[in-house]
């Protein structure tokens, strides 16, 4: 079969929806069609055992209980909730939240909505790896903290946070722990028993579910969080999220979070092994390509590279075959160098010589292969007329000299 073109290389921006969420959805867009609300007919009875079944799937991905699961429109929604719901209900017991610089921007600029609202807001630096160390958790953490946010893996880099020590340390401390976990849920165990998670956000179309569905986790015991509702309405969600919720997107995110339940184990190493593909054939074919994120503790789909002497923009013009980001493509209309690449220590050059691969559910050896062709061919068609590259190599060869000759 030929190759679909562009090759898609951007699964950590979004993904297609699985043909079998599709499926479970479909009778919930047509004929299935009752708000689940209503509870005067079979119509609405049907629609609200749909969505509960879903809740009963999407809890048991992350470890929680069905009646923890408040849906929402995705994870920009679910992080407002959780910090301006949680910063709002426990004002009283102090002003102090704790975050982390690599956060995504739906977690900052809320966090930034509350620092002008007059809370105060402390924003850890991490490692060349993109980690925050849990020991500079602890430390900044003080008697008028009530809440920290630090996500699960990164969307740019992948990189895994150290969440279930983050999470004893909130625990011991007596402090809300929210994680943004849009981009592991499903992709890498998380469970908020086992780590201390009191509030968790995740998005449906980053698990082959439909976009604008979501989830806030809400722990209702040992401690029982509560939220003030950030959405006045019909009480809907316990008055926790008014809204008219929408069935055939819960029911398709139920549907991706059992579906991920069961195959996770088999498809991340799968995903590693062509993530690895491409990033082993573009260090034998190019030189002065650095990986941006941890080594290890990352995200089995994610490669984030600086080609050196290379404007990553330019790069991806030239890649019109292939699909990938350049900083996130959440935050790509502010045409502003990747936060997250700045907080890890890259110098503006290679932050602007960056490009995202994210490879998933539908990647091929095939489509790995054809893209590393084009990204070896692309990426030396401009080194070609980079006299930057030129001078390097030159002054490199000089020194590969000076070593022989010694
Ligand atoms: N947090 C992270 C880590 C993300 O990657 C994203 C999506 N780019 C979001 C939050 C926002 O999710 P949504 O699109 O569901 O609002």
């Amino acid at each position: 079969m030929p190759l679909k073109l562009p090759v898609y290389l951007d699964y950590n921006a979004t993904t297609p929806v699985d043909r079998r969420v599709l499926d479970a959805m479909m009778p919930y867009l047509t004929g299935e069609f009752g708000n689940a609300a209503s509870r005067s007919h079979a119509y609405g009875w049907r629609a609200e055992a749909a969505v509960e079944s879903a809740r009963e799937q999407v809890a048991a991905l992350i470890g929680a209980s069905a009646r923890e699961i408040v849906w929402t429109s995705g994870a920009t929604e679910s992080n407002n909730l959780a910090l301006k719901g949680a910063a709002a209900m426990y004002r009283e017991r102090g002003n102090h939240i704790v975050t982390c610089a690599t956060e995504h921007r739906a977690v900052l600029d809320p966090c930034r909505r509350l620092a002008e609202e007059g809370f105060e807001v402390a924003c850890l630096g991490v490692d060349r790896h993109g980690r925050v160390d849990p020991a500079r958790v602890a430390d900044a953490i003080t008697d008028r903290t009530i809440l920290l946010s630090i996500m699960a893996a990164n969307n740019e880099t992948g990189t895994l946070h150290p969440v279930a020590e983050i999470g004893r340390i909130a625990k011991r401390r007596g402090v809300l722990f929210h994680c943004d976990a849009t981009q592991a849920v499903g992709r890498v165990g998380v469970d908020v028993e086992a780590m201390g998670i009191d509030l968790l956000s995740m998005s449906a179309h980053k698990i082959y579910g439909p976009k604008g569905a979501g989830c806030l986790y809400v722990r209702r015991r040992s401690p029982r969080v509560r939220l003030v509702c950030q959405m006045d309405g019909g009480g809907h969600e316990r008055g926790l999220r008014s809204g008219t919720l929408n069935v055939p997107g819960i029911v398709g995110l139920g549907a991706a979070a059992e579906i991920c339940r069961r195959e996770m184990a088999d498809e991340a190493p799968r995903l590693a092994a062509l993530r690895d593909r491409l990033h082993r054939g573009i260090d034998a074919g190019l030189d002065s390509v650095a990986l941006n994120g941890h080594p290890a503790e990352r995200l089995a789909n994610t490669l984030n590279l600086s080609f050196a002497y290379v404007e990553g923009e330019a790069l991806m013009m030239k890649l019109k075959n292939v699909a990938s980001s350049s900083g996130s493509a959440c935050t790509s209309e502010s045409r502003e160098p990747s936060h997250v690449l700045k907080a890890l220590g890259v110098g503006e050059d290679l932050i602007n010589s960056s490009l995202r691969f994210s490879v998933g559910r539908n990647t091929t050896e095939e489509e790995v292969d054809f893209a590393l062709e084009e990204i070896l061919h692309g990426v030396r068609e401009l080194r070609e007329l980079s006299p930057l590259y030129e001078l390097a190599r030159q002054q490199a060869g000089t020194k590969a000299d000076a070593h022989r000759i010694q």
